[in-house]
């Protein structure tokens, strides 16, 4: 496995591998990486010759008050989860490597990066489009592998790939949980014992909502009150939203027609935690 910071050098090996006709899986992360995101890495390594892994953690995508310098940081212990999945280069560019000025040119996300994550988060998700479409530039990986815990951030990336044609398939790859249910993410070190345990609300929440879809509720009020009133049993659980809307368009829905993607975003003490469930049985 090589570890490489420069753009050059990582093009150099990139084009070395394209003239030997290898095909280029890339797992994008901002490191601290956990089973999530180890699971991107294995699917890549499956359907490609060659894994790319990027560490960096961009500081367009934080928003001033946000956790940007004290955002966990773990980088042996990330090599080495890398190379145990059989990963094949590690990008990890400092922040003067892939910034080394402010930008005055971004990418634009319109009506997509507007609700969910997008109002709780402004210009979060013009932060991530930018860094991505560099690393895409750079990289000029094959396959590129997102997380559906991130849906918001992948129905935006699949769309910028086909509005901006860029030369890459979106593989989406399901959430991995902890044993409890809680979705893995790398905020999760933050929460103290207390807040850990009462985080699990999350995900029951929306495994009862799919049961309850499960069953033939397709009233929106209905639904949605019964994953903020499960939310609320939870004392330490500060809704940030909690939001039903098209699972492609990410717009707000009517009726439910076509599959759908529930939201929600809740605080505890310090850390804001996501998740989700796409209901496709329509
Ligand atoms: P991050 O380092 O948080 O930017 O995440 C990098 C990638 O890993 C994104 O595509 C995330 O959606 C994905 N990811 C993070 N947590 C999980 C999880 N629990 N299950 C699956 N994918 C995840």
């Amino acid at each position: 496995m090589e570890t490489l910071s420069k753009i050059n050098e990582t093009r150099n090996l990139i084009k070395k591998w394209k003239k030997q006709d290898f095909t280029i899986g890339f797992v994008p992360t901002m490191g601290c990486l956990h089973q999530g995101h180890l699971s991107l890495i294995e699917q890549a390594k499956k359907e490609n010759d060659k894994v790319i892994v990027s560490i960096f953690v961009n500081p367009l995508q934080f928003g001033p008050n946000e956790d940007f310098s004290r955002y966990p940081r773990s980088l042996d212990k990330d090599l080495e989860g890398c190379r145990n999945f059989g990963a094949d280069l590690i990008f990890t560019p400092s922040l003067n490597e892939l910034l080394p000025e402010k930008n005055l040119v971004y990418v634009d996300v319109d009506l997509l990066g507007n609700n969910l994550c997008g109002s709780s988060r402004p210009g979060h998700f013009k932060g991530v489009c930018t860094i991505v479409a560099k690393l895409f530039n750079i990289l000029n990986p094959d396959k590129s592998y997102f997380g559906e815990k991130d849906a918001q951030q992948l129905a935006i990336i699949t769309r910028m790939v086909d509005d901006l044609n860029f030369n890459t398939t979106i593989v989406p790859c399901p959430i991995i949980r902890e044993a409890d249910g809680l979705a893995m993410s790398s905020r999760n070190v933050y929460l103290t014992p207390d807040e850990r345990r009462a985080a699990t609300v999350i995900s029951r929440s929306l495994k009862a909502t799919k049961a309850l879809l499960k069953e033939g509720e397709r009233d929106l009020l209905i639904l949605k009150s019964y994953i903020i009133n499960s939310l609320k049993t939870e004392p330490l659980a500060n809704i940030d939203y909690v939001e039903i809307v098209d699972h492609s368009t990410l717009q707000f829905i009517e009726e439910i027609k076509k599959p759908i993607l529930i939201a929600v975003a809740v605080h505890f003490g310090k850390t804001r935690l996501i998740d989700n469930l796409i209901f496709k049985e329509v």
